[in-house]
């Protein structure tokens, strides 16, 4: 069939990101062959990594790429945040991704522009050439909920959201205590709270915003967004869970499966935190004895200790395996032999937690780990890191009940004898047993989302047919 209707996708170069809009995107042309995407990359550093090449690599014909003119950095402080790498990047991309977005748009008639919505300065973009933007938005509606109503929250809250006593109360949402709120959030006097602001006033542009989450996940939420419609909160697509389906790593590592084939059902602890997430040296240490006092069965993803609690996900790899364990306790691997695996910087996470031998996932609560949690039916421990995470733990924990959240001591550790305990409440305890049925019944929701007449599916595919229609006139 002719190729009639053209949309400009624009991405972030965070890999969690680019996984899920790149699933989105895979979806969007799945279910309408008439859509042709473009894909706009900017990045940054010298080289893009094999991780990211094989996302673009597994892209169909109807999605075409290109990669912006790497961002020079040299400017910014070695040891910067990797958070404010990205940050820089997008805001200094701006200029190139007008000229490709205006080029595109002269030559072949875009109908829209989908962009991350981590980039939403491309959302006033859009508007200047005159058609539809739209955000794709890779977390929860949660999120989304306080993002949009982070102005007006501003305005009624008087005291600094870190001293607040009461928990921050957001239509439709769970309350939510100010020390889980996200990061820019809690000091209101710092630079990085007056962006997040001005960040969040932009998702007002937009024509609509597509978010990675379902309706039986999130409907309270959702439902109250929608009813906003009419007062200026943009309309608002539950289009998820995009999951990956198939890992695009390349299978060489395979001791990982040796290891949960030998388990029994159910019986092992995954434990990783992300593209890039890590722990302090001493949290290491504590995670390590922890697991050895639980007794059970663990798959830990290890990285070198970080100040930030991240790594530069495009840089991993920075030490030898043997470096790298000597950052685990003396003995710690002989003596968990058989009943622990450590994997050093990364592992087939897809493959992993559809394995018949997990039972638990110990996660950041990043929204793409979160949700790969749900769709394989695997309980959490929740043990959030930095941006949005202690939001996604409240969810997960205070809200869906489908987690357990370890308590960390007055020296923000997580202490070996509570994490022995959260992991033997999640793996054989009661609380695990009915964590996993609550679950179970939400991978029971999430599936029945994605089927060809669930909620998700018709919602993308009436946005489809949108978007299709415009490009006919
Ligand atoms: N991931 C993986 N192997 C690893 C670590 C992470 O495949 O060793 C994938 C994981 O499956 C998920 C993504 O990386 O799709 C991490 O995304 P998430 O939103 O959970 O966290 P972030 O990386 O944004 O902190």
């Amino acid at each position: 069939m002719e190729t009639k209707t053209h949309i400009a996708l624009v991405t972030v170069p965070v890999y969690s990101h680019l996984r899920s809009i790149l699933e989105f995107t895979k979806r969007l042309v799945h279910l309408n062959q008439n859509i042709h995407v473009t894909c706009i990359n900017p990045t940054f550093g010298s080289s893009i990594c094999n991780n990211v090449k094989s996302l673009f690599e597994s892209l169909p014909s109807n999605i075409n790429y290109m990669f912006l003119p790497p961002i020079n950095l040299e400017d910014l402080p070695k040891d910067i945040h990797p958070a404010l790498k990205v940050e820089a990047t997008l805001h200094r991309s701006i200029p190139s991704i007008y000229d490709v977005l205006n080029t595109l748009h002269s030559s072949s008639k875009l109908v829209a522009v989908i962009s991350d919505g981590l980039i939403n300065e491309v959302l006033r973009l859009t508007k200047k050439l005159d058609i539809l933007a739209y955000s794709y938005f890779p977390s929860t509606t949660m999120l989304l909920s306080l993002c949009l109503h982070s102005s007006n929250l501003d305005k009624t809250i008087s005291s600094a959201n870190k001293d607040l006593l009461e928990p921050l109360e957001i239509p439709g949402c769970i309350p939510i205590n100010s020390t889980d709120l996200p990061d820019p959030m809690l000091d209101r006097s710092s630079e990085g709270y007056k962006i997040f602001l001005e960040a969040n006033d932009r998702f007002y542009l937009a024509d609509g915003i597509m978010i990675n989450s379902f309706l039986a996940l999130e409907e309270t939420t959702i439902r109250a967004l929608q009813e906003k419609e009419d007062e200026g909160i943009p309309s608002i697509y539950p289009i998820g869970p995009f999951v990956q389906n198939v890992s695009c790593d390349n299978g060489s590592d395979l001791e990982y499966l040796q290891f949960l084939d030998k388990q029994e059902k159910k019986s092992v602890l995954y434990v990783s935190f992300g593209s890039g997430g890590t722990l302090f040296s001493e949290q290491i240490i504590e995670l390590a004895f922890g697991l050895e006092l639980s007794g059970q069965n663990f798959l830990w993803v290890l990285r070198p200790p970080n100040k930030h609690g991240v790594i530069d996900d495009l840089d991993s790899g920075e030490y030898e395996d043997e470096i790298l364990y000597n950052f685990l306790p003396n003995g710690f691997l002989e003596r968990t032999k058989g009943k622990g695996l450590v994997v050093p910087y990364w592992a087939p996470q897809i493959e992993i937690l559809g394995h018949s031998s997990i039972g638990g996932f110990l996660t950041h609560c990043g929204w793409n780990s979160t949700l790969e949690s749900v769709v394989n039916g695997i309980p959490i421990i929740a043990w959030p890191l930095f941006a949005e995470q202690k939001m996604n733990a409240v969810l997960l924990s205070d809200g869906l009940k489908v987690a357990i959240r370890p308590k960390v001591n007055e020296n923000g550790i997580v202490e070996r004898e509570e994490i022995a305990k959260v992991v033997k409440n999640l793996m054989v305890g009661e609380e695990g047993k009915e964590i996993h049925q609550r679950m179970e019944k939400l991978k029971g929701n999430a599936i029945d989302a994605l089927k060809e007449n669930g909620s998700s599916t018709m919602t993308l595919t009436h946005l489809a047919l949108k978007l299709e229609s415009l490009g006919s006139h």
